[in-house]
């Protein structure tokens, strides 16, 4: 099973568009090694996330579940996989050196060029300087590692350039999506503004796939894509309470990060295990919207997204006008990459999506 451990819910930075909470609350020993218990008591694989507030303030930890997982691994004969979500500012060499040998992934939240007036720390001053000095570090060890890029109103402007600087540091995975929550205001404007830099966008990563040798995965376009080739059903992707599930600090286990805390999806605990039946029955509670439910995109658009749903509009159910918007968007210039691609660069084309 995989588990996200919700080490902390501290975290070094206070960033513009962030709706968790702080507090100094924290992941025992304890919890820690039940989680990883739990995760080899079925299945095939043993897997963790690491997560926050920022992971990195509970590296200790981090160290003792990578331990604790591998002696099970060894000890069962399954496989153990590490991940880790971090905002970049407190990795170090000793850290990166650990996480290279037990094949850990690596994800940092960066947000470009613009990353000084959206992330920044709790004095308020930037973090683009720590950020991208750690970055380089980080991909000159572990060239997989990915960028995770939040979009906001304040910083759309300069989507299409954080994202070439991005990729001149040398990521070669930008996961980029837009800020959504209840800091976030999306104007009419910010959404024009936003077609603008994603026009700019399908330009340069059209431009990459024909031309460029390594392959560089650029999640908004790519995901569309893929998605259709594949004939996969988009707004399927979203698997509460059975894919990946959080952890908080006391244990307690969750379907999806949004719902930490509401004790009506609570679904378990460490010590005790994953209840079953409330397993099922939050699975049943998922369905598309009733106001999709008529629309051609319903397959390829990320409606059922309980969680982005909860977080927009307070009901898991119920899709925003910003979600519509975007997704239609993205799905209209995906399409139009697609189209361009196969019947310009059809070799490229089959090279990049055809594995
Ligand atoms: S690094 Fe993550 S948890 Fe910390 S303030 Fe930023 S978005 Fe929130
Ligand atoms: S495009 Fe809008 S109406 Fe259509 S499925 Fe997506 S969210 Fe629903």
């Amino acid at each position: 099973m995989n588990f996200t451990l919700h080490l902390t819910e501290n975290c070094n930075l206070a960033c513009k568009y962030c709706p968790n909470p702080k507090s100094e609350k924290r992941m025992s020993e304890k919890v820690v090694y039940a989680a990883c218990d739990l995760a080899f008591s079925k299945g095939n694989i043993g897997g963790l996330c690491f997560f926050g507030g920022e992971p990195l303030l509970e590296k200790e930890l981090i160290y003792k579940a990578i331990d604790r997982c591998n002696e099970l691994a060894e000890k069962t004969g399954k496989k153990t996989g590490f991940r880790m979500t971090t905002n970049g500012t407190l990795l170090d060499g000793e850290f990166i050196d650990r996480a290279k040998k037990c094949g850990m992934v690596i994800g940092i939240s960066f947000d470009g060029i613009t990353q000084d007036k959206t992330r920044v720390f709790r004095d308020g001053s930037g973090t683009l300087a720590a950020v991208e000095k750690n970055a380089k570090m980080l991909l000159a060890s572990m060239p997989n590692s990915y960028a995770m890029m939040t979009v906001a109103p304040s910083s759309v402007g300069s989507y299409f350039e954080s994202v070439r600087y991005l990729y001149s540091l040398g990521f070669r995975r930008i996961i980029a999506t837009i800020a959504y929550g209840p800091l976030v205001h999306w104007t009419d404007e910010d959404m024009e503004v936003l077609r603008a830099e994603l026009e700019k966008l399908a330009e340069f990563y059209s431009d990459i796939l024909v031309h460029s040798k390594r392959r560089f995965y650029f999640s908004p376009f790519d995901a569309k894509i893929n998605d259709c080739i594949k004939d996969k059903n988009t707004a399927d992707h979203c698997h509460l309470g059975f894919r990946q599930m959080p952890v908080d600090t006391d244990g307690k286990i969750y379907p999806c990060t949004q719902f930490i805390g509401d004790e009506d999806w609570y679904i378990g605990n460490v010590f005790d295990g994953l209840d079953v039946n409330r397993q099922l029955d939050i699975s049943r509670r998922q369905s598309t919207p009733e106001e999709c439910r008529e629309c051609g995109l319903n397959k390829r658009c990320t409606n059922s997204c309980g969680c982005m749903n909860r977080l927009e509009t307070g009901d898991e159910n119920k899709v925003s006008p910003l979600t519509c918007t975007y997704e239609r968007m993205l799905i209209e210039i995906s399409d139009r990459i697609a189209e361009d691609l196969c019947e310009n660069h059809y070799e490229e084309f089959v090279k990049h999506f055809g594995r």
